[in-house]
């Protein structure tokens, strides 16, 4: 479905961490040291960090870069039931978190878990999008099930768009 180059850079970005991580926290250690399987702890820093360099990339594109966006990796229970993500904004200050879910919660090989995390990135990002537009409408089950539709349809176009590049 996808072309392999993002995992293979994906790949190269987990092991240049994983090894930047290893030498500082253990100076006797030799940098040349094999790419090692990361921890629980050091994947979810991982997903932090691939995270916000996405957000970056994506909030410029979608040009919402007048807005301060962090993002900040939750555990299952701290999300709604069945959800991967969500993003809560404040429309005066120009300020929005978006949570991404934790890849201890996962049940994916890595390389997946960040593709899916930046689906995530994406999708939220397109929901801050349309607030403004969607701000005046009476919402209900119905409309907001229609919105998700469209945030995937319209998620999934773009991400398709830049890993076929
Ligand atoms: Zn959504």
């Amino acid at each position: 479905m996808y072309r392999r180059w993002p995992r293979v850079l994906s790949g190269i970005f987990l092991c240049f961490v994983v090894l930047f991580a290893f030498t500082r926290s253990s100076r006797a250690q030799s940098a040349a040291e094999p790419c090692v399987k990361p921890t629980a702890r050091e994947r979810t820093a991982l997903v932090e960090s691939f995270a916000t360099e996405k957000l970056w990339r994506w909030q410029k594109r979608l040009n919402l870069e007048d807005w301060k966006i962090s993002v900040e990796v939750a555990r299952a229970n701290d999300l709604k039931a069945h959800t991967l993500g969500n993003i809560h904004w404040d429309t005066d200050k120009k300020t929005a978190v978006i949570h991404v879910l934790d890849p201890a919660d996962y049940r994916l090989p890595f390389a997946d878990v960040l593709q899916d995390i930046e689906f995530t990135v994406v999708h939220e990002l397109i929901h801050l999008e349309l607030a403004p537009v969607l701000a005046p409408l009476q919402r209900n089950d119905a409309n907001r099930r229609e919105e998700e539709h469209a945030v995937n349809h319209m998620t999934d176009a773009l991400l398709h768009l830049d890993r076929e590049r």
